[in-house]
């Protein structure tokens, strides 16, 4: 069977679904890769290092037409639309936010794969996209808060003086949380942490930071994830952290809720009472920021208080991502692959069940199915995006 790797077509995509050492194993397990031209430069992997691993370089015409695709943002409507019937799909897909390539999937009868809805459980902890992706971006965002505040991290005790380390608070002790205080530990900050999740605690005090006890019940939501908490818990938890974040040199914002819009934690009033020069960091500035202020990849100044929003982190390590996205994939790939070098999807197997989007023309994942059901039909939608584009022109 055929497994493509086309080359990434979002501007800021620096990532590739395959790495050449990966390549040699889907080979050696008896696959045929066909690795697009140029798929690999932003992540500085070779035309040349894909054929010594064993694929065969290809045009972009001919990557698609596999029966197994990868890739790491999902395909364009345009793109899946080229897939054959019947072909295996696998990327970052987040259903609910591509609706219009799910249908397509859907009636081209492709099977997709979304490596976001690998489940939580130990036997897929070698496909766990998430947790892969999030430490390559905690990681970037302790880094970026170095790098921005204009002090340094450790403690120096010179001839001219004594430098105290900086304060770093990190709001959010998930995969990418932890990565960040521990990054940050490395470099000689003293680090605090603060997590609605009571196993949080003991994660944040093995890395060296200190757990910020807040007077708050915890928020345990299914599947060891956060649940959504309600506005006037968030309004008290902002109360009762404020005077952290007041003192913090660099805060780093991790939170999230699955499925949900982001928590705010930082107020624009939190972030007036920083010293100037200080930094935020927000990682969950993608799905509805953690900070008030925070926009997705920019970085603002406010009052003398430098805010970065991510966008998109894992890309800017792209070497490294790939590298491990690519170990996720390709273990996906094998769990589906039998002893004849067929990958043949099981869907009996709790993995492959929770992360298949569509399959045999069906939405297989529930929730993207009603919204699918739910939402304005296709000629209803274009009537209203007329009325809309015909608003604009008044
Ligand atoms: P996530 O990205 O959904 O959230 C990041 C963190 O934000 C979580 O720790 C959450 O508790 C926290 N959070 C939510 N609201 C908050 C608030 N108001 N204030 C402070 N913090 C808040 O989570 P994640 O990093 O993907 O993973 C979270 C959990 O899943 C962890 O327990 C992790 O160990 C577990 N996990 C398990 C597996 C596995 O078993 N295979 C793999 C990965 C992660």
């Amino acid at each position: 069977m055929r497994v493509g790797v086309p080359a990434e077509t979002r501007p800021d995509e620096r990532r590739v679904a395959l790495v050449p050492e990966v390549v040699a194993r889907l080979v050696d397990a008896g696959l045929d890769v066909l690795v697009e031209s140029g798929a690999g430069r932003h992540a500085y992997f070779s035309d040349e290092d894909y054929r010594a691993a064993g694929a065969t370089v290809v045009n972009r015409a001919a990557v698609t037409d596999g029966d197994v695709v990868v890739t790491v943002q999902p395909l364009s409507v345009q793109r899946a639309g080229t897939l054959r019937s019947g072909a295996l799909t696998a990327s970052l897909l987040q259903p609910s936010a591509e609706l219009d390539l799910v249908a397509r999937l859907r009636d081209k009868g492709v099977t997709s794969l979304s490596m976001d809805l690998i489940p939580r459980i130990s036997r897929a902890q070698s496909m766990d996209a998430l947790s892969s992706q999030a430490l390559v971006a905690g990681y970037r965002a302790a880094l970026v808060a170095a790098d921005r505040l204009p002090k340094f991290f450790p403690l120096f005790m010179t001839a001219a003086g004594t430098v105290p380390p900086a304060r770093v608070l990190v709001l959010g002790a998930g995969v990418a949380g932890l990565q960040a205080i521990a990054t940050a530990r490395r470099l000689g900050a003293v680090v605090e942490a603060y997590d609605v999740r009571a196993a949080a605690a003991e994660e944040v005090r093995s890395l060296g930071a200190t757990f910020v006890e807040l007077k708050l019940d915890t928020q345990e939501g299914v599947g060891g994830y956060a649940r959504e908490q309600s506005e006037d818990f968030l309004r008290r938890q902002r109360e009762l952290i404020g005077a952290r974040v007041a003192a913090a040199d660099a805060v780093i914002t991790t939170a999230a809720v699955p499925g949900r819009r982001a928590p705010v934690l930082v107020t624009a009033d939190m972030v007036e009472a920083m010293r100037p020069g200080s930094v935020v960091v927000d990682l969950a500035a993608e799905s509805g920021g953690n900070c008030e202020l925070s926009r997705p990849g920019e970085e603002i100044d406010h009052g003398g208080v430098t805010i970065w929003g991510a966008r998109n982190v894992a890309s800017s390590m792209p070497v490294h991502a790939s590298q491990l996205y690519a170990k996720n994939v390709a273990n996906l790939i094998l769990l589906m692959t039998g002893d004849d070098g067929t990958v043949r999807p099981d869907f009996d197997d709790e993995i492959v069940a929770g992360c298949c989007v569509t399959h045999a023309g069906e939405v297989r994942h529930a929730p993207t199915r009603e919204l699918l059901e739910h939402r304005p039909s296709q000629v209803a939608r274009s009537a209203q995006s007329r009325t809309a584009e015909e608003g604009d022109d008044e």
